[in-house]
């Protein structure tokens, strides 16, 4: 059963498409009120972890670039350049209700090598105890193919693995998982409930369409894989309407939860 009153430690992971306008520019009212929104829900009590991605376009519209490069140093540089903003705007942003941000960039090696993630497990919760918000990223400024997850759903699961959340949040472009591609059937349903992750449903995230595909549904099926090995609750839901974040932790879901 899905216990809202017992979640303590939340992960809340955000798109390009809900931080940005399609000008590749900040979306200010989206950040604004993802700002308030988490800052309130630590304000609670919660332990929060937001799990950021949107630095390569920022960087790229900062930079001039209108077509996404191709070349892995110009997609790098544009990382750096949007990080740097990003991080510059929820600084400001979290300050307006008197929370602290902390920037946490990680590779896959930080999370599968034991070593290191120990550390990186220790530096959460010394951020936690603190009382600052963790920002997460992947390192993608330095990090190649193979040290990267290469998306940031898988990465929010993981991270919720390490940092043993209660609870992920998946703010995307789309409303949930649905039964159908919802752009070529107008009767598709959101699926409000998935019990386990089978072929059926990853049947379904890459087959209903490239256009869920495309929208990332096949990488989301795998970060419920990983919080259901993991025992987390995970939720998708529109990012358009951040605000659902209390209606989650009040028990109702408007979107789709994965739980065992
Ligand atoms: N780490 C990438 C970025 O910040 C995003 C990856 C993703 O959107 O899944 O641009």
């Amino acid at each position: 059963m899905f216990s809202p009153e017992k979640i303590k430690r939340i992960v809340i992971k955000i798109g390009t498409s809900t931080l940005t306008h399609s000008t590749g520019r900040l979306d200010l009212r989206h950040l604004e009120t993802l700002a308030r929104v988490l800052s309130d829900i630590k304000n609670m009590g919660l332990d929060v972890v937001l799990v950021t991605s949107g630095a390569i376009g920022v960087g790229m519209s900062k930079l001039g670039m209108t077509v996404r490069p191709s070349e892995l140093r110009y997609k790098q540089a544009a990382a750096s350049v949007g990080q740097c903003e990003l991080m510059h705007i929820y600084d400001k942003f979290f300050l307006d209700y008197s929370q602290v941000v902390g920037q946490i960039l990680i590779t896959k090696n930080d999370i599968t090598e034991e070593s290191r993630r120990e550390k990186v497990e220790n530096t959460f919760e010394a951020l936690f105890e603190l009382g600052a918000i963790p920002v997460v990223n992947e390192n993608d400024t330095t990090g190649v193919d193979e040290i990267l997850f290469g998306d940031n759903d898988t990465l929010s699961a993981e991270v919720a693995a390490l940092v043993r959340a209660d609870l992920l949040i998946i703010f995307s472009d789309i409303d949930g998982l649905y039964d159908s591609d919802p752009r070529e059937n107008k009767d598709a349903k959101i699926i409000s409930r998935v019990h386990f992750a089978d072929d059926n449903l990853k049947g379904l995230a890459g087959g209903a369409g490239t256009r869920l595909g495309t929208g990332g549904m096949v990488t989301k099926i795998h970060a419920a894989e990983v919080c259901f090995e993991n025992d987390i609750p995970m939720v998708i839901t529109n990012g358009k309407r951040l605000e659902d974040a209390y209606d989650i932790l009040a028990g109702k879901i408007n979107g789709t939860l994965f739980m065992k």
